[in-house]
């Protein structure tokens, strides 16, 4: 018989790679990096290589910082996963995924309170994202306005678009690509959101639109949209101008319709006339889908949409790219189908109670303020007192990076301009938190305040130890 050393030396381990992967040479050889192998490597060794370097990424279900869904059910999951193969963009081949897609964009329509009939007849596509959502209402929004400008023979060579200093990083990109003068309204220490006067008066004949964001990134604050419709009203009758509302409900547009149908944000207000909605933040979806939806076609320049017949049939398209997965926009008709009106309505409402139990328990620890408001996004947001961080010597920087050994990703970041110089800390309540998890997140938290704090005293107390008694007087 063979010993167990006679046994091993016998083989050939380049060979052995089909029955082990952790004995094979791959795992001790580099991994290729940078230039692309000659040789390929085995199926189960290039997927252990990789699923075991992800291991290195933070925990989806422990990422408070983000508003984009990290959990699906089985059945969403089984219907993504045998739809990975189709490509949106061929919808002469799947018109039936393209049937779905505009299924999609009808339930959003009514959700957000489109005109019907004579009103008018809203139009919208799917997105990868909020972000491409934004670009396009953006481009219709500067088309718009330079036909109303061509007709008047009237320069149309300095567009500006007036919004918070508080948008997300996408609009500074839609300004920057496409060439909009942004034009923010700055924030104060105590107005987080953007001010109605303020961006009333920023408002003139070369404004392409005004932005509403319904759920601020920063504090999850819905900004007054309806006062913004009711501004720019007077104002676009009194000048004779035709500025619109274009409402960026990333977040808010799967929330607000559920938990606040009567609060008056949507197509209900006469300037908006296109919102959009990330479907892979409330919309309950894994990243990337998104919608943007006009409530009247008339407000979509027809040279903004492209046809093209090289998939055959006559193929309208508006998006910045082409091809992409069909999936997400399937799950996402899963969960109109799977949860409806009342499914929403559940899932919102529990995060509502979540977002109130961590609030009273971060106010209950005395050493927070509140920037988030209860009834706006189940986000928590809050900044730690000023005399707590002069006593002890610790920010909410600190205190992220505590948590972080815990495995919980929360972000510490400071405020847009010009309320930079509050710091603060956000949990976003997503539907992966339980109250038992949000109950072990504040126990963390105490958890970390009291290291920093524990941690001073004892310093203070070796610094009286080695001055001696004879400073203890001075100090
Ligand atoms: C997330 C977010 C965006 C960007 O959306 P994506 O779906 O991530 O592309 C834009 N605006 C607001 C207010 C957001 O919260």
């Amino acid at each position: 018989m063979l010993s167990h050393k006679q046994d091993l030396r016998g083989t050939d381990l380049s060979s052995a790679h089909h029955a082990l992967t952790y004995g094979s040479r791959y795992t001790r050889e580099p991994v290729p990096k940078y230039v692309m192998p000659v040789q390929g490597l085995p199926a189960e060794v290039a997927y252990r290589v990789i699923h075991d370097e992800l291991n290195l990424d933070g925990n989806p279900s422990l990422n408070l910082a983000t508003f984009v869904t990290t959990w699906m059910d089985d059945h969403a999951g089984r219907l993504m996963a045998e739809t990975l193969s189709k490509n949106y963009i061929d919808q002469d081949e799947y018109p039936q995924t393209t049937e779905i897609q505009n299924y999609c964009v009808n339930m959003l329509a009514r959700l957000f309170n489109a005109p019907e009939g004579e009103g008018g007849e809203a139009v919208g596509t799917g997105t990868v994202g909020s972000s491409e959502a934004i670009h396009l209402a953006g481009l219709a929004m500067k088309w718009r306005w330079r036909k109303r400008r061509e007709v008047l023979k009237m320069d149309a060579g300095k567009p500006n678009l007036v919004m918070g200093a508080n948008v997300q990083v996408v609009w500074e990109k839609f300004a920057r690509y496409f060439e909009v003068e942004p034009r923010y309204v700055k924030l104060t220490k105590d107005r987080y959101v953007i001010g109605v006067e303020e961006a009333m008066a920023m408002v003139d004949e070369n404004t392409i639109g005004v932005v509403g964001i319904l759920g601020s990134t920063y504090t999850g604050e819905y900004e007054p949209i309806e006062a913004l419709n009711d501004a720019l009203e007077e104002l676009n009758v009194k000048k004779g101008w035709e500025v619109p509302l274009h409402v960026d409900a990333a977040s808010g547009g799967f929330v607000v319709p559920f938990t606040q149908p009567q609060l008056r944000w949507d197509f209900r207000l006469k300037w908006v006339k296109s919102i959009n909605v990330s479907g892979h933040k409330y919309g309950l979806v894994y990243p990337g889908v998104g919608w943007v939806v006009w409530r009247d076609k008339a407000e979509l320049p027809e040279d903004l949409v492209f046809h093209v017949n090289y998939l055959g049939g006559d193929q309208p398209t508006f998006n910045l790219n082409f091809s992409k997965g069909a999936s997400q926009v399937l799950g996402q008709y899963y969960n109109f189908l799977f949860l409806g009106m009342d499914g929403y309505r559940a899932v919102m409402t529990s995060l509502h109670g979540i977002a109130e139990r961590i609030t009273s328990a971060v106010e209950g620890m005395g050493r927070f303020w509140m920037l988030s408001k209860l009834g706006h996004l189940p986000v928590v947001a809050f900044a730690l007192n000023d005399d707590v961080m002069k006593k002890y010597g610790y920010t909410v920087f600190d205190l992220s990076e505590k948590l972080r050994e815990r495995g919980w990703i929360v972000p510490a970041y400071t405020m847009a301009p010009d309320a930079e110089g509050i710091a603060l800390l956000r949990v976003v309540v997503r539907e992966s938190m339980s109250r038992d998890m949000a109950d072990l997140f504040v126990a963390d938290l105490q958890r970390a305040v009291e290291h920093f704090e524990h941690e001073k005293s004892q310093h203070s107390k070796q610094e009286e130890k080695r001055k001696g008694p004879q400073t203890r007087g001075v100090c």
